[in-house]
């Protein structure tokens, strides 16, 4: 079955009717299952076991992630695991934990595997002062092998990056990077605690293209207080003159069950309605590609060259907790505070409050706080939701090849519950598969969900899909 290409929903009615209809909770799906099934339970000496079987493979390539939580000030809609200080000596001391996750963790990997992938998040890593950047990046390189084509990233905010900090992870191998900016609107930076004037994105993206960063991207942030579909549209002009290669445009997540800091909003009853939410979203889909760039999928566009738009054209993108990706197969190694590996069979996360990490590694083990180790069901699952997520399509023959069992016949009851979404113009249906429409674009996640074995299970904590 081909896939409806692509030209999504550009026109408020009728997306509108179907946001009210089908605006529920859900998950990103950058992993199946998702975060909240991860048990402290999990069986730790399983977990060991699933990083030997996954080193099996002298060519198995290794994605690397470091999360690095500092910032000097709090934006009030922050999502992320952070540590608010201005205590720069709390980082140095932070990357030696880092150095000695490292030493711990590099034994127990084959050594011959190649890093295809490496990124740097947070937090703001260009928190850390150049110093450390390099030491971090030394210890490293001492523990693994890069391939000469790894993609190799950092987060930055421009805010407080200096020529210096963009160096530094040059220097250490870092090629593309991403530019936190959010929104440009200064009324809109007020309302949010970020002020960031568009000199420093302009400045930022001066350094980064000077020392030879081959791909920059930029990430805003639609459904901020004080934000309208006028404003936005604004943010979207200005940022296209920096000429970005990909922009994530991400819809704000309300969590404030989670992020106490984000009741602030409710109070002075500055957020935006659904429709002006989903007015945002339709402009930057209409401004982005009508300026060159393709819509990857959720929340991700690429120029037309770009490699992420040429995989989802010929069928090879994939997603893993960065977001889109090129790169298929490799395990995820994460160090820091929170972070999740995974391995094919596995997932595994870092204790989330520094103080726990640490204890963790000064007792000399690894600072798992929960895992899941999957089923062979959860893996089957798992590929058509990527399928969905990632092609817009699931192929049912082509599937079923692949997994070696019969994908239509196990799953009858998951896609005779497509019923209504189809009815609804999101997806179509025929014998050999089902094909996301450029309607069913915005609801991707409602599509996933309904192969998701686990949403009855335990309270649903996720963020509104638009
Ligand atoms: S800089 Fe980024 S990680 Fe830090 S508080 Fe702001 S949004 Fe959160």
């Amino acid at each position: 079955m081909g896939s409806p290409r692509h030209t999504a929903a550009t026109t408020v009615e009728p997306a509108l009717e179907l946001v009210r209809k089908y605006n529920i909770p859900g998950p990103r799906y950058t992993s199946y299952p998702t975060a909240p099934q991860f048990t402290p339970q999990v069986d730790r000496e399983a977990l060991l076991a699933e990083i030997a079987a996954d080193n099996r493979d002298d060519a198995h390539p290794l994605s690397l992630y470091f999360h690095l939580p500092f910032c000097e000030t709090l934006c009030w809609f922050c999502g992320c695991t952070t540590v608010i200080t201005s205590r720069y000596d709390s980082a140095t001391e932070y990357v030696r934990w880092l150095e000695k996750e490292l030493a711990l963790t590099a034994p127990l990997l084959n050594p011959a595997r190649p890093v295809t992938q490496l990124h740097f998040g947070g937090g703001s890593p260009t928190f850390l002062v150049p110093a450390d950047v390099r030491r971090l990046g030394a210890a490293i390189h001492r523990h693994f092998r890069f391939a000469p084509d790894s993609e190799n990233s950092v987060e930055v905010d421009p805010r407080r990056l200096t020529r210096d900090h963009v160096q530094a992870f040059r220097e250490l191998g870092c090629n593309r990077a991403s530019l936190g900016v959010q929104d440009t609107n200064p009324q809109v930076q007020i309302a949010v605690h970020r002020v960031q004037p568009m000199e420093q994105n302009r400045q930022a993206m001066a350094w980064l293209r000077e020392a030879g960063y081959q791909s920059i991207s930029i990430d805003l942030i639609y459904g901020l207080p004080l934000q309208t579909p006028s404003s936005f549209a604004r943010t979207l002009d200005e940022v296209l003159t920096l000429y970005p290669d990909r922009l994530a445009i991400f819809s704000y997540a309300h969590v404030p069950w989670i992020k106490p800091s984000q009741k602030i909003f409710e109070n002075r009853e500055q957020l935006p309605d659904t429709e002006a939410k989903l007015a945002m979203l339709l402009t930057a889909i209409r401004r982005l590609t009508a300026s060159g760039y393709v819509h990857i999928g959720m929340d991700h566009f690429a120029r037309a060259d770009d490699e992420l738009a040429l995989a989802l054209a010929n069928g090879t993108l994939h997603r893993n907790f960065q977001g889109y990706t090129t790169r298929a197969g490799a395990s995820l190694y994460c160090f820091g505070m929170s972070s999740i590996s995974q391995t094919d069979g596995s997932f595994r996360q870092n204790c989330k409050e520094l103080p726990k990490y640490i204890a963790g590694l000064e007792a000399g083990r690894l600072p798992i706080e929960r895992g899941f180790l999957l089923s062979v069901e959860d893996r089957r699952r798992r590929e058509v939701i990527k399928q969905t997520m990632c092609r817009n399509r699931v192929d049912y023959p082509g599937l079923s090849r692949e997994l070696g069992f019969d994908v239509k016949a196990t799953y009858a009851k998951e896609i005779e519950s497509l019923a209504d979404l189809e009815a609804d113009g999101l997806l179509q249906r025929d014998e050999h598969g089902f094909a996301v429409t450029p309607l069913g674009e915005l609801f991707r996640r409602i599509i996933a969900m309904r192969f998701d074995a686990y949403l009855d299970r335990g309270p649903r904590r996720f963020s509104k899909v638009v």
